[in-house]
């Protein structure tokens, strides 16, 4: 019998049954823990079997060029290959290796026969005494894992292809063994890694399988109830918990699947101990492969002291945020208490100002008025900067004239400078927009602020205002302003510390200067806010330029060409100034006119250019002349012209200072058509040109200083403009019906919104002047009522007159249906501004008695009546007249002229009754063009009926 035929007879015996039967069942015995030693036995019956001497497992390590044996048998006597676990290096071997991977065996059947490249292998056989070796490869899917090792060393082996078939079969459950091994292990620590995860977690994590049930939870969400996990997994609530904690919790759980996706909820629940924690639970539905909910994964943490902390905070800011409104509260009581007696200092020392004084006591006045203009200022600077504070400043947003602000801001600062001297001009350069959007007041004082700073710290020389236009972007402009002077200058250690509120450059210049050092701080804040920057070049005693640049709306860009008259074109203008920036100023005014501008510094200079182009196309038509030359003065120069036969008919401009302004009479007899003043407006100087040389009538003109405005104002008050005046405060009242006295103005009085209300309902006001705060109705309240009562019928214009300075006050008086706002104190020029514009053209009131005047003599001479008796009797006539008249107005308008023919003849019968002759001839006439129906001549003559009432 062959070797093979010996071995097919024993593969079939009971032997190898057992053996086959014996390493199943320890395979299946095995796992991660005890598998190395549960594999030997299988080993060892392998080895038995098979007449070997050793069986080995060689594993590769994590990193693959390292292999360790993890499991091992040999035969009594035969010595360990290795120490289990020992790592090796796989590149010790390298034909065997290659030989695994490439042939999936190696077979040696005699060691002294290995391959030549086999020089390691063939050497370690050696050493170690190898004989026969079948090695097979271990593999997990189609990665070689490792590989087994048979081996005998007591002789050569021819090892059999079915031996080789079935050792390969037993080493692919080995390498089945340890891939599930692998795996477990992978698992398991998986699995200890979840654990160390979820159990140690802070939050708590559940999951439920419906709303009443837990699947599993965490160590932290079953501590938190005081319980263990297990009493909690796959429990129902309510056999868990006490009804009132299973309620509260079922009921959450409801919420959280009834979104159907992740939410979050608080719940507020009892803990173990009984107290009542704040839970900020997030869930999110787990899903089978159908889309059902499986279960519902929570999470939650506790935030019952996050929320004490936050409500303490909220508390403390609520706090802080009363404490602040109080504040400004307070600033607004405090600012209309201050204000309320300021208005009765300003009106009384207007008041005082118009009797008749000594020259001490009106030097006292004027003391008196700028300390208190001092104090308003200080009133307001400290109120802007509480507000800006206070976070409570507001910019307005509304449509405005730039070139009016910033021109009207230097006019207002021109006679201080005037005063010191200094000469005080403004440069708006082409470009600037004219109207824009923007709130026009605060624009004005950043712009006084850092004018009157320049006038107060300069003591001679020039003080300039320019504005220019930097950029545009969507229709908003960046311009830039720069107030430039020749003052004191700012030391640079100084510098960086006049924008921060209370800080002057120097503490001693306090003293000398005045100031609360809060102007700059608040114009910062300002020019911020208008998305701008400010700041300032400055050097001792040389002077200082501010600059600041704000980002304004444009509604409407510079004009081209603002003057358009043809006539101009082929003009010469002389300007004759002194002062080179003030000529530079008018030429650029004048751009575009089509004048040609001269610019001289002296009278000689001018009477020189005159004359040598007075035969030439220059010929100079008009002239503007300084008030004060090096050389002579403007009436001088003016005088010179005059007497020179070609320069005769030259129109002449005066240029003079706020200061020297005024006699307009003289400045006419010494021949000049008018007179501008310094700093100049760009419109008055075109305006002035253009009356000069009678291309526009003087009477149009609306801004020229001249005695014309004089004479529209006086013609205005003729029409006694109907006022009434809304104050409780009885100082108040005092001084606004003495002011209006001193102006030959009267006004109805009200005390209360009340009466305001009543008031208006009875008469047709002009103007209302209402005080905001006052007792029974206030001023919003009783404007309210009035637009209320009026509808769409009438509009009676309402003012304003409050102390309150504070933001959204303006806007309250507006919301309440106000038409414009004056605080106190308040600026009478305004005041009287505002009632001019807003008196109406209404017929004045006929005097009846005006006929009784001029017919009594007349009458009792015919009648022979006593005066006494006569007066009656006209006087029941006169009772008469006004219905009568009114009978016939209605009629005119109507065209209704048989009642217009009765009424003529009832007026034409009394009056020739009474002998009013006047009023009888012409009612004879009315009658007649009655009857003709002729309704123009109608209207005539009743207007000459009326006439003589008047
Ligand atoms: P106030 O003028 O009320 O003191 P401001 O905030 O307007 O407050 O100015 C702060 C300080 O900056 C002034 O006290 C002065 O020292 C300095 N300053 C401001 N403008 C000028 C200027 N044009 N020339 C010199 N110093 C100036």
């Amino acid at each position: 019998m062959s070797d093979e035929d010996k071995f097919r007879d024993s593969v079939n015996s009971n032997d190898y049954l057992k053996l086959i039967s014996n390493i199943f069942q320890k395979f299946l015995a095995v796992n991660s823990v005890n598998y190395q030693n549960e594999l030997t036995k299988p080993l060892e019956d392998i080895g038995l079997f098979f007449d070997l001497d050793r069986i080995y497992i060689y594993y590769f390590s994590k990193d693959p060029t390292f292999m360790q044996i993890e499991c091992q048998w040999n035969k009594i006597d035969i010595s360990p290959k290795r120490e289990v676990q020992e790592e090796e290096v796989v590149y010790a071997l390298p034909w065997l290796i290659r030989e695994l991977k490439n042939k999936g065996i190696v077979v040696i059947n005699n060691a002294k026969e290995v391959p030549l490249d086999a020089i390691f292998e063939a050497e370690a056989f050696e050493m170690e005494g190898i004989q026969a070796s079948l090695l097979i490869p271990l593999k997990n899917e189609d990665e070689m894992i490792g590989f087994i090792g048979f081996e005998n060393l007591s002789k050569p082996r021819t090892w059999k292809t079915d031996e080789i078939k079935i050792l390969r079969d037993i080493s692919r459950i080995f390498s089945y063994i340890r891939a599930r091994i692998s795996n477990e292990k992978a698992y398991k620590k998986a699995l200890d890694g979840q654990a160390i995860l979820l159990d140690n977690s802070q939050s708590q994590l559940w999951a439920l399988s419906n709303v009443t049930s837990y699947a599993t939870v965490n160590e932290a969400h079953a501590k938190f109830f005081g319980k263990q996990k297990s009493d909690l997994e796959y429990q129902d609530l309510y056999d868990i918990f006490d009804i009132d904690t299973a309620n509260k919790f079922s009921e959450n759980n409801w919420g959280l699947f009834q979104k159907n996706g992740p939410t979050e909820k608080e719940l507020e629940i009892k803990n173990w101990k009984g107290e009542n924690r704040l839970l900020q639970i997030k869930s999110k539905p787990g899903r089978d492969e159908y889309g059902n909910i499986k279960y519902l994964i929570c999470t939650a943490d506790d935030i019952t002291e996050q929320r004490k902390a936050e409500t303490e905070l909220h508390t403390a800011k609520e706090l802080a945020e009363s404490a602040n409104i109080a504040k400004s509260q307070f600033l607004a009581n405090m600012s209309h208490e201050i204000r309320t007696p300021m208005n009765g200092i300003f009106g009384f020392l207007e008041l005082i100002q118009s009797t008749t004084l000594s020259l001490e006591q009106k030097d006292f006045i004027r003391e008196a008025k700028s300390a208190s203009e001092v104090l308003l200022n200080l009133i307001n600077d400290i109120l802007d900067f509480s507000k800006i504070e206070a976070k409570k400043l507001t910019l307005e947003k509304v449509e405005f004239n730039l070139r009016t602000i910033i021109e009207d801001a230097v006019s207002l600062l021109a006679p201080k400078a005037a005063e010191k001297g200094l000469e005080l001009n403004t440069m708006i350069n082409a470009g600037v927009p004219e109207e824009v959007i923007g709130d026009p007041s605060r624009i004005k004082q950043i712009l006084i602020n850092l004018i009157s700073n320049a006038v107060k710290f300069t003591q001679s020389g020039e003080i300039s205002v320019t504005v220019d236009y930097l950029e545009e972007e969507n229709e908003i402009a960046v311009l830039s302003f720069e107030v430039r002077d020749t003052g004191i200058g700012i030391a640079k250690e100084d510098i960086h510390k006049i924008f921060e509120s209370f800080n002057q450059a120097d503490t001693s210049t306090t003293r000398k200067y005045g100031g609360t050092g809060l102007g700059l701080a608040i114009s910062n804040q300002l020019v911020k806010m208008m998305g701008g920057e400010i700041c300032v070049e400055s050097s001792l005693s040389k002077g200082s330029i501010f600059k600041f640049d704000v980002s304004l709306k444009i509604i409407k860009r510079a004009y081209k060409q603002k003057f358009e008259f043809d006539k101009l074109d082929n003009t010469n203008i002389l300007i004759a100034l002194d002062n080179k920036n003030n000529s530079k100023i008018i030429s650029s005014y004048l751009q575009g006119t089509g004048l040609k501008v001269f610019e001289v510094q002296d009278a000689t200079s001018a009477i020189t250019t005159i004359l040598s182009n007075s035969n030439t196309e220059n010929k100079i038509s008009i002239a503007i002349i300084d008030y004060q030359m090096p050389d002579m003065s403007g009436y001088e120069l003016a005088t010179a012209l005059k007497i020179i036969p070609i320069a005769k008919e030259i129109k002449l401009i005066l240029l003079t200072s706020i200061a020297q302004r005024g006699d307009t009479k003289a400045i006419k007899e010494y021949g000049f058509s008018s007179y501008l003043s310094k700093p100049l407006r760009r419109d008055d100087l075109v305006s002035c040109i253009a009356v000069a040389l009678g291309l526009k009538k003087e009477d149009e003109e609306e801004v020229h200083q001249g005695l014309e405005i004089h004479k529209v104002k006086e013609d205005k008050n003729l029409l006694k403009p109907r006022i009434l005046l809304v104050e409780d405060n009885e100082m108040n009242r005092k001084i606004l019906i003495s002011i209006l006295k001193s102006h030959k103005m009267t006004c109805d009085v009200a005390i209360n919104g009340s009466e305001a209300l009543k008031a208006v309902s009875e008469k047709d006001y002009d103007v209302v002047f209402m005080d905001c705060q006052m007792p029974v109705m206030d001023g919003y309240e009783s404007t309210a009522k009035i637009r209320l009562f009026e509808g769409n019928k009438k509009h009676t214009t309402i003012i304003a007159m409050t102390a309150n300075a504070m933001e959204g006050d303006s806007q309250k008086c507006i919301e309440s249906g106000m038409d414009y706002y004056i605080s106190k104190p308040i600026d009478f020029n305004i005041m009287f501004k505002l009632i001019e514009e807003n008196t109406k053209d209404r017929e004045p009131e006929p005097n009846y008695n005006k006929i009784i005047d001029n017919n009594i003599d007349n009458f009792v001479k015919i009648t022979g009546l006593e005066k006494e008796d006569a007066k009656e009797i006209l006087e029941e006539y006169v009772k008469c007249l006004p219905d009568l008249l009114a009978g016939i107005n209605v009629a005119i308008k109507n065209s209704d002229f048989k009642k217009l023919a009765g009424l003529s003849h009832e007026l034409k019968g009394s009056s020739g009754t009474f002998r009013i002759t006047s009023i009888h001839e012409l009612a004879i006439k009315l009658e007649e063009k009655a009857i003709k129906q002729e309704i123009d001549e109608c209207a005539r003559f009743f207007i000459q009926i009326k006439d003589l009432f008047h």
